[in-house]
């Protein structure tokens, strides 16, 4: 006989509360997605009563296996399913040069960018995996700005199922070079990333696929991956929870993952503190913060063409209620921040702390620098940027920020001279 090693108990509809059995996979609650697009989120109910029985600071901390040995709090019921690179458990970095250099006191950078396909997503698609073997897809299929796609390439490689990858016109080179060598198959879609999106979601729905798109109302299990963030920091930092939070953010359930994990924490009993929660966009692409600063629901904002160098969070289009639900809850702070920011964030952080990441990641680090300078942060208080993704994923936007290197005659003269000449 299998042991259920999951607490997870039911889908529930964030709107109306109806719940559903998880033996039989649904995207989105019948009653209130009929109500307009990305309406009827689900969430995943857990036994939190039973976990406060079975977990401890000192069971988890005697666990060896990084990411799944919080399996209670994951969604997989039989553990032979479980699709694993190995991601996880990612160091936090003290950055103090860093820190001093923007006046935050108390910074700490976890760094994502040690997961195996190099991103965040990794804990995502580790869970979504899984979760297709165990419903027993054969099939997945996602639209993706390239950290989740190369992520889902490589763990549907691992599990031997056939993924469809539907990216934007712009995606990288390098991001999509990585998704061929696990044999993905990418197909291109003129336009952005919500036309890849609307191919993906009608694919999936007619060819039977599993839909892991992301940042998606449709797909229940995308905040679970992500709840392991909040376990990691509270374990890491000997359970003293920071007071900040700094996230950037595309579609926003990593966002609302990471707040769903620290309230598990408090609700086991495991901590005694919540943090803010604080949700970093591109100028170009600001529509969360614009959401919550005007008070307004997630399907009330229409979509924009956005525009920013940041790849992983240039999204035109709010397609679901977690980041609002985690901004409201955790009495949050929304910023956004220019292209030119991030940049400068981006270079900071690779001279301060050695940390090359993408320019998506660099966004939290501005977002940081320009609260404290308003003094919406203390300079006092505590603060975990999530460094997202790694630099050499998205380098092409570089290029115009950095100096092309001198080129010399082989001739230890030809040297002196340069030096020379860059001493003025
Ligand atoms: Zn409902």
């Amino acid at each position: 006989m299998v042991v259920n090693v999951s607490l997870a108990v039911s889908f529930k509809c964030l709107e109306c509360g109806k719940e559903y059995p998880l033996t039989e996979f649904v995207y989105s609650c019948r009653a209130c997605s009929s109500k307009g697009m990305f309406r009827g989120s689900l969430d995943i109910e857990y036994d939190l009563e039973e976990a406060k029985s079975r977990l401890s600071k000192e069971t988890l901390e005697n666990r060896k296996t990084p990411f799944w040995k919080y399996k209670e709090l994951l969604p997989i019921a039989d553990e032979s399913h479980i699709v694993t690179l190995g991601e996880g458990n990612t160091q936090l970095i003290k950055a103090d040069k860093l820190g001093s250099s923007i006046g935050a006191s108390n910074l700490f950078l976890k760094n994502e960018t040690r997961n195996p396909t190099w991103s965040f997503k990794d804990r995502v698609f580790t869970v979504l995996v899984s979760k297709a073997v165990e419903y027993g897809y054969k099939t997945i299929g996602l639209a993706s700005t390239g950290n989740a796609a190369a992520a889902a390439s490589a763990y549907a490689a691992k599990a031997g199922i056939d993924c469809y990858i539907f990216v934007s016109e712009t995606t990288s080179t390098a991001k999509i070079t990585q998704m061929l060598m696990h044999q993905a198959k990418v197909v291109k879609i003129k336009g952005g990333l919500t036309e890849a999106g609307s191919v993906s979601t009608e694919a999936c729905k007619q060819f039977n696929w599993f839909h892991v798109t992301t940042g998606k109302s449709m797909q229940p299990f995308s905040t679970e991956g992500p709840k392991t963030l909040a376990y990691e920091i509270a374990e890491q930092l000997n359970w003293e929870i920071p007071d900040n939070i700094i996230v950037p953010v595309g579609g926003g359930d990593t966002f609302g993952g990471i707040w769903k994990g620290f309230k598990d924490l408090k609700e086991i009993g495991l901590t005694n503190k919540l943090p803010r929660m604080v949700l970093a966009e591109a100028e170009g692409a600001p529509l969360i913060t614009k959401a919550f600063r005007e008070k307004k629901q997630y399907y009330q904002v229409p979509p924009i063409e956005p525009h920013t160098i940041a790849a992983g969070i240039k999204v035109g289009i709010i397609t679901g209620p977690w980041p609002l639900i985690a901004l409201n809850e955790s009495h949050g702070l929304a910023e956004t921040v220019s292209d030119d920011e991030i940049v400068e964030a981006e270079k900071l952080m690779a001279v301060k702390e050695a940390l090359f990441s993408e320019p998506a990641s660099a966004a939290p680090v501005a977002v940081l620098k320009k609260l404290l300078d308003n003094g919406k942060i203390g300079r006092d208080e505590s603060n975990v940027c999530i460094i997202t993704g790694s630099g050499l994923k998205d380098i092409d936007p570089l290029e115009k920020y950095l100096e092309a290197p001198p080129m010399i005659k082989p001739d230890i003269r030809a040297l002196k001279a340069l030096l020379e000449q860059q001493k003025q």
